[in-house]
């Protein structure tokens, strides 16, 4: 089967998006390749497609639980055999998961970098056919990269104890970061595909707001009002709050898009959005899966963190390959206002350790328990009975997952998931109602697995019904939501220790990506795609 066949038969697309199927080419002769493309640039096929045509079995490193999942349940809905092993899970259960990529037909098994720190697993690894290592997130293995997580350190070894190609795959690309991936994961070929950063039909502008009256916002209101009524057709307006993409969309006469509305709100103005000349402000929560193609202007009101985040979202306008422009509102203001992120995003390490705690004891989770759990987690809420500041709060967590303690998804709709935590025995002596023992008969019928570990529902069942047996504690229901999702990935500890390699070393390298946000910003008659594309190594 060529690569082309495989393409259409398993995943029923047409044909390859850029570099794809250079990148498929270089794995299928057996070469260690580096593929950089961006969010959305169709990545995982890169490694889906070829381990297809191989008939072996792919190891896939992959950073979040939550995203793992998601990702296996996609191939199993194509009738592929893929499963995942994570922290958390029983010994059982991983025994089976490895049985069957050692004698089943199975084609991906998804691994968290984690898992490749026990030596027993690394044992049962090597027995494996395993024929391409994917690593996804390879930035993650860098310490210069945005998301350095030390356990990707360890794929090196396991590298080595395999004869099989690797195939790392990233949308961060800085040249340091291109080079630490293909060091740490001992490439043996220099086989690197990026597409190219370079958009010729998009203007960059940074324009700086001179004070006219005494109100700072006022000011930048003005000008964001005169850019986006002088530029035809549509636009997005990017902000860095909730509230903030309210009150512009009120001034603009437009529509605004945030995290805090529903997923059926969010989906139907990104729709009417999609199909107008009108003009967006949201929050970066708009994005995934954006692919309007004439979008002719947008905006940043606020400065991102990054220039690897402003390229990305900078880069929505002009898809069409039409002129569009990508405009940066500055004032002096900002920079200060810069400087607080910092301590926004990385909050004294005792704050970090009594979030730990907090969190532990809002979800009931007991010293030395919770392992392998995963619970829904409504941050306001937590933040509201804690009394607990929301952006501290927020990177607190996200710095427990980088250390290992937990792993926490940032809000985005969960799928319903069940687990029933009582033996299949004891449930007739439950004294159940009518409506609960239909919902469990179904559920037993339709989801094998659906006692040892949480299940994604497909079946529509009714929420009440599904509270109450949650209630009495027969069931573990988290309900299809929009709610962060947290996953113990060891027991609850005592003491919490993190690393300068995770706090001061990142708080370095954050600081650093200011820095060249700042310098962007700063210099308005610059030649703004030149700054870009030397960030980028080009
Ligand atoms: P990335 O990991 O690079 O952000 P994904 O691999 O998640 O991107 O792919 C993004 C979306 O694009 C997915 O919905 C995927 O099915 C789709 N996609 C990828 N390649 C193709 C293709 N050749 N044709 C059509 N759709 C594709
Ligand atoms: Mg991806």
């Amino acid at each position: 089967m060529t690569a082309q066949e495989a393409l259409q038969t398993y995943f029923g697309y047409d044909s390859f998006r850029e570099l794809q199927s250079e990148i498929i080419d270089s794995v299928l002769a057996g070469h260690d390749t580096l593929a950089l493309l961006p969010t959305g640039g169709g990545k995982s096929l890169c490694f889906q497609v070829p381990t297809m045509v191989m008939d072996g079995l792919c190891l896939v490193v992959t950073p979040l639980i939550a995203l793992m999942k998601d990702q296996v349940e996609n191939l199993k809905n194509r009738g592929i055999h893929a499963t995942a092993i994570y922290t958390g899970m029983s010994y059982e259960q991983q025994r089976i998961a490895l049985d069957n990529c050692q004698f089943g037909p199975y084609h991906f098994l998804y691994v968290s970098p984690e898992r490749l720190e026990s030596d027993d697993f690394r044992k049962r690894l090597v027995e494996l056919p395993i024929s391409l290592v994917a690593v996804d997130e390879a930035h993650c293995i860098s310490q210069w990269g945005f998301d350095f997580r030390p356990s990707y350190r360890r794929i090196a070894q396991i590298r080595k104890q395999l004869d099989c190609p690797v195939l790392a795959l990233t949308a961060s690309a800085t040249p340091e970061v291109v080079e630490d991936i293909q060091q740490q994961l001992a490439f043996r070929t220099n086989c690197v595909f990026r597409k190219s950063f370079a958009r010729p039909n998009l203007t960059y502008v940074v324009r700086h707001i001179a004070p006219k009256s005494s109100n700072d916002l006022q000011d930048k209101v003005e000008e964001l009002i005169h850019i986006v009524t002088s530029v035809a057709g549509s636009s997005i307006v990017y902000v860095r709050n909730r509230k903030r993409a309210e009150e512009l969309a009120e001034v603009l006469h437009c529509a605004y898009y945030h995290a805090g509305l529903s997923t059926a709100e969010r989906a139907a103005r990104q729709e009417a959005w999609k199909h107008s000349q009108t003009t967006i402000v949201c929050t970066n929560a708009f994005g995934m899966g954006v692919d309007k193609p004439d979008v002719r202007l947008v905006v940043h009101f606020d400065l991102p963190s990054s220039l690897e985040s402003y390229y990305q979202e900078a880069g929505r306008a002009g898809r069409d390959g039409q002129k569009a422009y990508c405009v940066l509102l500055y004032q002096p203001a900002d920079r200060t206002k810069l400087k607080k992120r910092v301590s926004d995003h990385y909050p004294p390490k005792e704050f970090v350790e009594r979030i730990y705690h907090c969190t532990c004891d809002f979800l009931q989770i007991g010293l030395g328990s919770g392992l392998g759990h995963t619970f829904a987690l409504h941050l306001d809420e937590l933040c509201r009975v804690m009394h607990l500041p929301v952006l501290q709060t927020y990177s607190a967590l996200q710095l427990l997952t980088q250390a290992g303690y937990i792993d926490f998804q940032d809000e985005q709709e969960t799928q319903t998931r069940i687990q029933i935590k009582v033996a299949r025995e004891t449930l007739y002596d439950l004294n159940l109602s009518a409506e609960q023992d239909k919902v469990l008969q179904l559920l037993m019928r339709q989801y094998s697995g659906i006692f040892t570990d949480l299940q994604y529902i497909h079946h529509p069942l009714p929420h009440e019904i599904l509270v109450s047996l949650a209630q009495r504690g027969i069931i573990t229901y988290i309900p299809r939501t929009v709610a962060c999702a947290l996953t113990m990935t060891q027991e609850r500890q005592a003491d919490v220790f993190i690393s300068p390699s995770i706090y001061e070393l990142r708080r370095t390298n954050y600081v650093e990506r200011l820095k060249a946000m700042l310098a962007y910003a700063e210099q308005p008659n610059a030649n703004h795609e030149q700054i870009l594309l030397t960030y980028f190594g080009e």
